[in-house]
């Protein structure tokens, strides 16, 4: 076996009560990394087409990526992965913290679950004990009172990751939970897992990976995070990042683009995390506002958004919170005395933007609320607000009244209404219930013209980021195997950070911005080290940092002696293998499209984004051209998979 993996995997079969170790050999690790790469190749093995996601046939796991558990910066997270059960789609979620590192301590390269049993249960990995153990005390706690509960039994050294009461009432919207509040949250995981009538991994270990070089690993590491320290700014420029979120304003005016220097970027995310773009992303129309119908400086101008700007967030900041071996700790805790509790998750953008500019809500108090019920609940905030978006302009135009709200007035910016509804659809109260899987899902339950108020891609909800300001999320939003995601590789969104800098070799097609043919083949590239990021457990942040060593770090870590060249092949291998599994469903992406509202269509006649409608579908045949799949359906072509080693794809899809 070689070094840097396990080289096993380890099967849970809730039906049976067992536990299978399975060995891989290590040229899959050298195929498909780890993460979202490994997931991929073992599920599509495992799990015949047309499975119910629901159902105890379905597969899913808990996948950390391959320089996961070491100490390379950026590098605690693990995805989970399986069929969606809100799109149907190949699905993938990932979380930081510090629950990923705790299954390489275990001793596994995945966890992997299939079957359902017949009772709640939690799966327990302690040392060299394995259990399924009885959940029924757990069952109905959200993830911090269910974890707490666990640390009593077992010790406070347990790591946990499980669902809140979203996932045990299988809402398509529910995530699963680590580190009281990082969630994996989108694809629908939490409702696989109450399907199974899982509540809980809890896991302790104390394995070590094996270094082919571990001397030189940890100088790499040593070096990067040495050179993130000396990196940052002065003084004077320190001060002037202070104020970047009231400069919202100025942004806007002087359109001065998302991007820049890692060490500014680096200080900005360490003082405010994501939220620095709260009152930005508003001003220049980045931001979805009032479901997408609307225009930042007008509809939810600074004066308003500036109640949420992330310097207003940072006084409730008690200490900062980072994932396991980041040099950045971008998260925060907060304390909030006004609603009585001590110690909360500092609301992300997507979280304040999807139950702010959104809604037109500018009460902070209320956004910190719903961020702690959503998280202890498990459930996606992206999709809940934008759901509750939906619900609000079905109400506005009468599809909704007070008699099926039960007396909620769902007006917009109506901050209490907002919360009631968020707490009726973690309990699939009343309204709560039709809401609890989405809008598209509840377009369906509500009828007449309700569709036409879900702004959602193959039933995903859109993400918070406009593709009128970063064109290429609209081919992401409509044409990734996981659908609506704006963490799926758009190169504009990419280019916030030097990507070009990231790993020494990585280049793209010079002037790829100002020529579409340049600009699809860079987008091939950047889609494959996205991939092989993930799936090595990078946080997609890292590469807004500047250089990375990470080449070197495969390499001393397994000895494998991979090129540019090759990194790049096992990216293109596993976002093929994401594509095949979502066509060997039977969904025909190709045929996909977004609501008009998100690309523009028609257009806007005033602000920051007048006149802009996202082209998408001519970009995605270029794409699939260069990707060697066909332009026509985005099937990937026979020579294409002979080439990436999926041979045993082709009697799939032909
Ligand atoms: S940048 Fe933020 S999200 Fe990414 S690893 Fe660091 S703390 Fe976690």
């Amino acid at each position: 076996m070689g070094t840097g993996f396990f080289g096993k995997i380890l099967w849970v079969n809730l039906t049976e009560g067992t536990f299978k170790e399975e060995s891989l050999p290590e040229m899959m690790y050298r195929q498909y990394l780890g993460g979202y790469g490994l997931a991929v190749k073992i599920i599509y093995d495992n799990m015949p087409a047309k499975i119910d996601p629901l159902s105890s046939e379905s597969i899913f796991g808990f996948f950390p990526g391959l320089l996961t558990g070491t100490a390379a910066p950026f590098s605690g997270r693990y995805m989970v992965a399986g069929k969606s059960p809100l799109t149907g789609t190949w699905g993938d979620s990932n979380s930081g913290g510090t629950f990923g590192p705790e299954i390489k301590k275990c001793g596994y390269d995945a966890i992997l679950i299939i079957g359902s049993a017949s009772k709640p249960k939690y799966i327990s990995i302690i040392g060299e004990d394995k259990e399924i153990l009885d959940a029924t005390d757990i069952w109905g706690l959200d993830i911090i009172e269910a974890e707490e509960k666990l640390k009593r039994k077992h010790g406070k050294f347990i790591k946990t990751a499980g669902i809140g009461q979203a996932g045990e009432k299988i809402s398509l919207i529910s995530g699963i939970a680590n580190d009281k509040g990082r969630i994996a949250a989108r694809s629908g995981f939490g409702a696989i897992m109450g399907s199974k009538k899982l509540k809980m991994l809890v896991l302790s270990g104390k394995n070590k990976l094996s270094f082919n070089n571990r001397k030189r690993f940890l100088d790499s590491v040593k070096i990067y995070n040495e050179g993130s320290i000396k990196g940052e700014p002065g003084k004077f420029i320190k001060s002037i990042l202070k104020n970047v979120p009231n400069l919202a304003k100025t942004i806007r005016r002087f359109k001065i683009k998302f991007a820049g220097p890692p060490n500014m970027i680096r200080q900005i995310y360490r003082t405010f995390g994501t939220s620095v773009g709260n009152t930005l992303s508003s001003e220049t129309n980045d931001s979805p506002i009032k479901n997408w119908s609307g225009i930042g400086m007008y509809d939810f101008p600074f004066k308003k958004s500036k109640s949420l700007s992330a310097t207003k967030i940072k006084k409730f900041k008690i200490r900062e919170f980072g994932c396991f071996g980041c040099p950045v700790q971008c998260g925060g805790i907060l304390s909030v005395p006004e609603l009585n509790l001590e110690e909360t998750h500092q609301p992300e953008y997507e979280t304040c933007c999807a139950f702010g500019a959104l809604l037109l809500n500018n009460d902070l108090l209320s956004i910190f609320e719903i961020n702690d019920l959503c998280n202890r609940a498990a459930i996606d905030t992206i999709s809940t607000g934008a759901t509750i978006a939906f619900a609000i302009e079905c109400f506005e135009n009468g599809i909704l009244t007070k008699e099926n709200t039960e007396g909620l007035e769902l007006t917009w910016g109506n901050s209490k209404a907002i919360i009631e509804l968020v707490k009726k659809i973690i309990d699939r109260d009343g309204i709560g219930d039709i809401l609890a899987d989405g809008s598209k899902i509840a377009a369906e339950r509500i009828g007449k013209d309700s569709f036409k108020y879900s702004m959602t891609s193959l039933g995903s909800e859109i993400a918070m980021h406009n593709p009128r300001v970063f064109p290429s999320l609209a081919f992401t939003y409509n044409y990734d195997p996981t659908p609506g995601r704006h963490t799926a590789a758009s190169i504009d969104f990419m280019d916030i950070g030097p990507i070009n800098k990231f790993q020494k070799g990585f280049k793209l097609p010079k002037g790829w911005n100002k020529n579409e043919i340049k600009k699809q083949k860079a987008q091939k590239l950047v889609t494959a080290f996205h991939q092989v990021l993930s799936s090595s457990g990078l946080c997609s942040f890292s590469t807004l940092f500047g250089s990375y060593p990470f080449l070197d770090l495969i390499n001393s870590l397994t000895g494998w002696g991979i090129n540019i060249d090759e990194i790049i092949k096992i990216g293109l291998r596993i976002q093929t293998l994401r594509q095949a599994f979502t066509l060997r469903e039977g969904i025909d992406i190709a045929k996909n499209n977004l609501p008009g509202r998100v690309i523009g269509d028609p257009p806007d006649i005033k602000g920051p984004t007048k006149g802009i409608t996202v082209e998408y579908e001519d970009f995605y045949k270029g794409y699939c051209y260069e990707m060697g799949w066909n332009p026509d359906n985005g099937y990937p072509l026979k020579d294409t998979l002979k080439e990436l080693d999926l041979e045993f794809v082709i009697k799939d899809l032909y």
